[in-house]
């Protein structure tokens, strides 16, 4: 089950990801509106088991620290946006964002390395370019993609850590090469699918195989 919750100002997608038996679950990128997830997580009657980020910036992490609070659960994040995690704070007044408590980080998402919470399972994917620790997180055939990649478009590179040529080499080696029908889940919009951005993304092409 995958439920989306666009939040805050940058109606960025929040994601509860839960095991429709068994009632495990994931919170992704619990960037605003902490109430309000809180609420969706009890609606749905899921067990939470751990906080996923996809990366570091501010519109998904700045109320990571309150929802952990609120469940007692760890928060996961690739050590490469740690540095940008510490400054969220910073990161929101730059944005015009309420800024909240710094979010601690507990445990590592590692390319390699699958995240088990309860009986959900992810696989790891790292994705720099947008934020040097950006990653995919892939569960089946749904693929967590941050802000890596959107429907028609690609996460801005101009943000300290960013690099273009990083982006397109994460995207064409860590998504594109996933099965055409996986569906990807972006940080902002709809989602879409890796054959329609193999197809028409006009920002980063797939090379001719
Ligand atoms: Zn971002
Ligand atoms: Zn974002």
């Amino acid at each position: 089950m995958i439920r989306t919750c666009p939040v805050g100002a940058f109606q960025m997608n929040c994601y509860l990801v839960a095991d429709e038996e068994t009632r495990d679950g994931v919170l992704i990128d619990p960037g605003d509106e902490s109430g309000r997830l809180l609420d969706l997580i009890r609606t749905e009657g899921v067990t939470i088991r751990a906080l996923l980020l996809t990366h570091g910036h501010v519109d998904h992490v700045m109320r990571a620290q309150e929802v952990k609070e609120a469940l007692g659960v760890p928060l996961h994040a690739h050590p490469g946006d740690l540095e940008l995690i510490q400054a969220a704070p910073q990161q929101a007044m730059l944005f015009g964002l309420e800024p909240g408590p710094i979010p601690v980080v507990d445990g590592e998402l590692r390319e390699g390395t699958d995240f088990r919470a309860g009986s959900l399972v992810f696989q790891v994917l790292h994705t720099p370019g947008h934020s040097p620790g950006g990653v995919v997180l892939l569960s089946g055939g749904n693929a967590f993609v941050g802000d890596t990649i959107f429907a028609g478009s690609v996460g801005r590179t101009d943000l300290p850590g960013g690099d273009f040529r990083q982006l397109q080499r994460s995207i064409r080696n860590r998504i594109y090469s996933l099965p055409d029908d996986t569906i990807l889940h972006p940080g902002h919009g709809p989602a879409t699918t890796v054959g329609e951005e193999k197809r028409s993304n006009p920002f980063v092409r797939a090379l001719d195989s």
